[in-house]
């Protein structure tokens, strides 16, 4: 078992990319992929979640999109390697034995339930749902606008048509979610959105385990649940699918609106910023305003964005890390990079964003120790504390998108400059370097050699759904 996982994670790559999408028809991909039969795998699933995928298309032009056809075949490869028998103590243990109490089974196949459940819990009453939802919006409101007002002000944007157009629909057109969707607080709304799954008290666990997935089956393929979107972590989404953020309540009770501007833009406002920018990072600007893979930029315009980009490339590149272990490894620039242009432009929109709040530079109660703190230095103060997290392994270096929590504070402060005014880092000092990276830094840009990234992932979240279903 531990062999099979170690083969699949090896042939997964990290970082995705376009170019590697492929539609096919279920026929194609019965040629393409002949050891799965996929038109078993959509009656099934078709059958299975009652709903009509078809909805008046033959079975054989039904479109397929594989995320990396590639990574596919190889995944498919081992598992025809893989003896039968592995394979299902496999499914069992890795799936099946997940859910072998009721409360993992059901809050993972009804995550509305459990999402509603987590909100009344957090704020009981209708008023305090509504404070905290006009307090959490305006804070990303705010963020929105500037992060706009920000890349309106790259010359490569704002003086190329075409790149202004696609921008400005991009953002026109981005939805946010905010604390949770609404009607999730609201027991009558989740009532009628479950009003076709029932369980009796006298039920078994395998009829309860089928009930459960089944309906799970149907409420995604019926757009009920969008299921990456968990309001009860503590974390924040960009999908360039359908150009959303999402920013759940369980990240935005880090913040309190008794706290000052500084830690909460500091703070939950830096990662906001991040998510918006995820949209216009290597892998989220080939996607268009309406989701579409669509490049929407101008030639012109997309070889300066990919120039700025290969900046953060070279530049993550020459980072080292060490784990809890004392084990020392590279940062991959390439791999991490729509993260840490992600992490690079959000705290820009956020510190922007920061000081047009009219209470910025509102007065705090100072300990001894915060005694001279500036709120420009609270503000980055803030947002270094939320980084204070252990380190990953240095053997999973490889596959984490994301660069080591101290090099996203190093790499991100070292390239923005009110982090030098606030701190007063002398001229060329660690975290004031002559040479280093301008992300979507207005009338400033960097200037080295634009180079297109290879990168690409399984569509391995769509096999595991299709492994799941085949074990039952
Ligand atoms: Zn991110």
């Amino acid at each position: 078992m531990y062999n099979l996982e170690f083969a699949i994670a090896h042939v997964v790559p990290a970082p995705r990319d376009v170019k590697n999408v492929q539609t096919m028809t279920v026929s194609e991909a019965m040629k393409t992929f002949p050891t799965v039969d996929w038109r078993t795998v959509v009656t099934l699933l078709a059958s299975y979640s009652g709903v009509d995928l078809l909805d008046g298309t033959k079975l054989d032009d039904y479109p397929l999109v594989f995320e990396n056809s590639n990574t596919t075949k190889l995944i498919l490869e081992i598992i025809a390697k893989t003896p039968q028998e592995l394979l299902k103590n496999y499914f069992k243990t890795r799936i099946v034995g997940v859910f072998v109490s009721c409360e993992a089974l059901t809050t993972t196949t009804l995550p509305l339930i459990k999402q509603h459940l987590y909100i009344i819990d957090l704020y009981p009453t209708a008023a305090d749902r509504a404070n905290f939802k006009r307090f959490a919006t305006k804070i990303a409101d705010n963020i929105i606008t500037n992060v706009r007002k920000m890349l309106e002000e790259i010359t490569w944007i704002k003086n190329d048509k075409q790149t202004y157009a696609g921008f400005t629909d991009k953002m026109n057109k981005l939805t946010k979610i905010i604390g949770y969707p609404d009607g999730l607080d609201d027991q009558a709304h989740l009532d009628r959105l479950h009003s076709d799954f029932a369980l009796s008290a006298n039920e078994t666990m395998t009829s309860m385990y089928l009930k459960c997935f089944k309906f799970l089956a149907k409420s995604i393929l019926d757009d009920r649940v969008i299921i990456h979107l968990d309001m009860t972590s503590v974390n924040a989404y960009y999908n360039p699918n359908s150009n959303i953020i999402g920013i759940p309540i369980a990240m935005l009770q880090l913040i309190s609106p008794n706290d000052i501007p500084a830690a909460i833009y500091g703070n939950v406002g830096t990662t906001i910023g991040h998510e918006i920018i995820h949209g216009f990072d290597v892998y989220g600007a080939q996607f268009d305003g309406d989701g579409d893979i669509n490049p929407w930029m101008s030639q012109a315009g997309q070889a300066s964005f990919d120039s700025m980009v290969q900046c953060v490339v070279n530049e993550y590149n020459e980072f080292n890390a060490t784990d809890a272990k004392n084990n020392t490894f590279k940062v991959n620039g390439a791999q991490t990079a729509g993260e840490n242009v992600a992490d690079n432009g959000g705290i820009r929109a956020a510190y922007n964003a920061f000081l047009s709040d009219p209470e910025w530079d509102k007065p705090f109660p100072r300990t001894p120790k915060l005694k001279d703190t500036t709120n420009e230095q609270l503000f980055f103060l803030a947002f270094n504390r939320f980084w204070c997290i252990p380190p990953f392994d240095a053997s999973l270096a490889s596959h984490f998108l994301h660069s080591p929590s101290k090099v996203r504070v190093l790499g991100t402060l070292r390239n923005f400059e009110p982090f030098r005014k606030a701190f007063n880092c002398p001229a060329n000092s660690q975290y004031a370097p002559e040479k280093h990276c301008d992300v979507y830094t207005p009338s400033e840009g960097s200037t080295s050699n634009a180079q297109s990234m290879t990168s690409n992932v399984a569509a391995f979240t769509l096999l595991s759904f299709f492994m799941i279903l085949f074990v039952l």
